[in-house]
This record gives structure tokens, C-alpha cells and sequence, in this order.
């Protein structure tokens, strides 16, 4: 049996199924023996790790919870623990899969038709093909239902105008499901573009401080013509693409668990292994506070994450829960993380040590799929029934 990690002090195993638990350690298993030794090289250089791709492929966990069309069709549950496992490895490739398939598989999935499902998920799903989602704009961020990207209805197809930015995998993405406004009549639809369509360009964010692997790009869309096959006929509106966000909200939350778990069971390793005074460092009160502040978060963070799951799973799961999962989650991890790294003394600001890898890698995940503010606002709107996005005029 490989062994249960400290981090799951309360033993969420216990509630997970057979088969969920078998997914757990799968990922586990390869993360830990094959990713683990060679990220640090990649993320410092901020490259994509192309060898990994086979490898994350083998573990049949691309597509997620979609059934039918060569995906996994994993309970929901059974998504969001493996797309923990990879954080607690690397944030970087649980993000990778996360863009790829928890926003743009799962979007072909609800959103297209049945021709392009099964035209585009079955290589997705096996990662021999890779998809990107492009929604977010230079200037239409938390604001993104205001987007300007336009769709313009030409014959036999659609012409594309517009930017998109920080759009993951993109530089190197096979597939890019890129959301437009319709010049007829002004709503959001979505889009499936192919990588070699002429007018089509992505270009490399540099200098990004966390989640270094993860290729993030700026797009340009000029005069890109899209067939009316790839138009996805389920986005009519913004609104569509919420049934999307409301999943990958809560796959998004199980990304900071991920991490925070990783970060607890490296220091609770390293306490006990450094002396300082003659005695491990777990030995002395301060840290041992530290690290069961830690724990204590990750059991609440996990409980959290996991009751999500089973409101998504029985239907009923609300936006302003998915919402609260997403902002609650990453803002216990953030502290988490950070006692994390002061455990670590020096050697917590050093990648090498897992630790300051995660902690830069939280900084984005606390800001994409909606920020902690915007998540915020989403449950504070259901919880009163009163938006509160746009400043009071
Ligand atoms: P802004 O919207 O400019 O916000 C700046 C600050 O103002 C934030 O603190 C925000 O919370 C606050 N704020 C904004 N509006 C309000 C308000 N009404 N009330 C209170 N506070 C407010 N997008 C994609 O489409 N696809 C991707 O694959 C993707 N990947 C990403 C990967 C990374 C590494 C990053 C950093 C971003 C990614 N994004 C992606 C974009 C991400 O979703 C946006 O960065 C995010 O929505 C925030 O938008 P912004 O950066 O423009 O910040």
C-alpha cells in the first residue's frame, strides 16, 4: 500500500469510494516517483514540461467527469482529489490539466454539439491533443462579462476580433475555446479555434512569479475566420458560461488544498529532521503551533472541498457555495502556506524545498477563476439578494 500522508489527519480517505481512493494514490504514485524529481528544473526556467504530458495522459484522468467520448468519467469527487494530488506535487501541472480539462474539455462537454464532442474529446482526452480557455481580456478582468472580443457573422462561418489575455497552455494549445461578443446581438458565444487559423497568435507572458511552468499567453485575433461547425451551439449568453465556471470553481478549490497539503507534509518531515539547540524543531512550542494551525486548516479546507463535491454531485449546489469554496479555500491555504514557509527558515525561500515553489504558486490561484473579492461578491449576492459589483453612483 503506498502510505496515507500526514496532511489527512482526519482521514478524508474514509469518505472517498474505492474507486476515488484507487484515483487518489494512481496520481499520488506517479506525481511523487516521476513528476516530483524533475520539476524544479522547469519551473525555475519557467518551461512546460513536455515530457510529463504522456505520462499525465497514461493516468486517464483528462475529461475528468465527463462520460462517454474516451473521458474518465470520474465522479466529481474522484476529479477533484486527483487534481489535488497533482497540486501537491506541482501547482503548475494541476493547473495545466485544469485549464485544459475542467475548462475547455468540460465547456465541448455541456456546451457543444454532438458532432464537435465527438470530433475533439476523445484526443483530449487521451492528451494527444491540448485545449486552452480564452475569456478573460487586457482590459475585462473580474469584469469579464463586459468582454470585447467580437464575433461577426460572415457566410458558411464567424470572423474573430479581439485580444484575450493570460490564457493557459494557449502558446502551445491544439484547440482554443475563445469566448466572443456577437455583433448581432451583443451576447457572449463561444468558439472552437484551432491553433493553425490564420490571424490566430499567442505569445508568452514572462516573468510570472508563480505557477512558472504553466504557459500563459496574450492572443491576438485578427480577422480569424471560425466555421459554423466550431461555433458551440450551448453559449448564447455570459450566463452559459457559468454552468462551466460552477464545476471548475469547485476543481479550482481543490488546488490549494493540494498544496497546503503538500507544504504541511514537507515541514512536518523537516521539523523532525532539523536540530537546532540540540533538539528537532519540531520539539519547540512556536512550531509545533504553526504546524497544527496547518493541520487544522487542512481538515476544515478538505471537509469544505469535499461537502462541495457531494452538493455538485446531488444537484444541488448553489453558484454563491461554489463561489465561498473557491475564496474560503485559498485564503486558509494562503496562511497555511506562509506558516509553511517561515517553518523552513532560509530553506523556505529556496525551490528546492517544495515550499517556496507553492507558496508563489498559490498567489495566482488565489487570483484566477474569479478573485477572492469577486467569489466573495458572488455569495454575498445570493446570501442578501443585493449585487454589489459596481461602486454605488
Ligand atoms: P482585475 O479585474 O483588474 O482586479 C484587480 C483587483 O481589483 C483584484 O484584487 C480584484 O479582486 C479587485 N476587483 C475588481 N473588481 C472588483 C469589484 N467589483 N469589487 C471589489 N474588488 C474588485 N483567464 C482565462 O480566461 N483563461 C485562463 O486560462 C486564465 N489563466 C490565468 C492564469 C494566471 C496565472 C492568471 C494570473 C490569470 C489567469 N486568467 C485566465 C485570468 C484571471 O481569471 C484574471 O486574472 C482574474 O479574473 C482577475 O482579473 P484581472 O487580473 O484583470 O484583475
Amino acid at each position: 500500500d503506498f502510505p496515507t500522508c500526514a496532511s489527512d489527519y482526519y482521514q478524508l480517505d474514509d469518505l472517498l469510494t474505492p474507486e476515488e481512493k484507487a484515483i487518489r494514490m494512481k496520481v499520488r504514485e506517479c506525481m511523487e516517483k516521476e513528476v516530483a524529481p524533475i520539476m524544479t528544473k522547469y519551473w525555475e526556467k519557467a518551461e512546460f514540461p513536455f515530457e510529463v504530458i504522456p505520462k499525465l495522459g497514461a493516468l486517464h484522468i483528462s475529461g475528468g467527469s465527463i462520460k462517454g467520448y474516451g473521458c474518465p468519467g470520474l465522479s466529481i469527487t474522484g476529479s477533484a482529489v486527483a487534481l489535488a494530488e497533482l497540486a501537491r506535487v506541482d501547482a503548475s501541472c494541476s493547473t495545466f490539466i485544469l485549464v485544459h480539462s475542467s475548462l475547455a474539455m468540460l465547456t465541448i462537454a455541456l456546451c457543444g454539439s454532438e458532432m464537435q464532442k465527438q470530433k475533439y474529446l476523445p484526443s483530449l482526452a487521451e492528451l494527444s491533443t491540448v485545449a486552452c480557455w480564452g475569456l478573460t481580456e487586457p482590459d475585462y478582468g473580474s469584469d469579464a462579462s463586459a468582454l470585447r472580443t467580437t464575433a461577426r457573422k460572415v457566410e458558411g462561418g464567424w470572423i474573430l476580433d479581439g485580444q484575450k489575455r493570460w490564457i493557459g497552455n494557449s502558446t502551445f494549445a491544439d484547440v482554443l475555446v475563445i469566448f466572443a461578443r456577437n455583433t448581432a446581438t451583443n451576447q457572449i458565444n463561444g468558439f472552437i479555434v484551432k491553433k493553425d487559423a490564420p490571424g490566430l497568435q499567442a505569445t508568452k507572458i514572462e516573468n510570472k512569479i508563480g505557477l512558472r511552468m504553466v504557459q500563459n499567453g496574450d492572443i491576438l485575433l485578427k480577422n480569424v475566420f471560425v466555421p459554423d461547425e466550431d461555433r458551440l451551439p450551448g453559449v448564447n449568453s455570459f450566463q452559459d458560461t457559468s454552468k462551466v465556471l460552477a464545476v471548475s470553481r469547485v476543481m479550482v478549490s481543490w488546488q490549494p488544498i493540494g498544496i497546503a497539503m503538500g507544504v504541511y507534509d514537507m515541514c512536518h518531515r523537516y521539523l523532525k529532521e532539523r536540530k537546532q539547540f540540540g533538539a528537532p524543531l519540531a520539539a519547540f512550542q512556536i512550531n509545533q503551533q504553526k504546524l497544527v494551525q496547518m493541520l487544522g486548516n487542512i481538515q476544515a479546507m478538505l471537509l469544505v472541498g469535499w461537502r462541495l463535491c457531494k452538493l455538485y454531485e446531488s444537484g444541488k449546489m448553489t453558484p454563491g457555495q461554489a463561489s465561498l469554496g473557491k475564496s474560503w479555500i485559498s485564503l486558509r491555504a494562503r496562511e497555511t502556506v506562509s506558516f509553511g514557509r517561515e517553518l523552513l527558515g532560509g530553506n523556505g525561500i529556496l525551490a528546492d524545498f517544495l515550499v517556496a515553489k507553492a507558496f508563489c504558486d498559490l498567489e495566482p490561484i488565489y487570483t484566477y477563476e474569479g478573485t477572492y473579492d469577486i467569489n466573495t461578491l458572488v455569495t454575498g449576492r445570493e446570501i442578501t439578494g443585493l449585487p454589489s459589483f459596481k461602486p454605488a453612483t
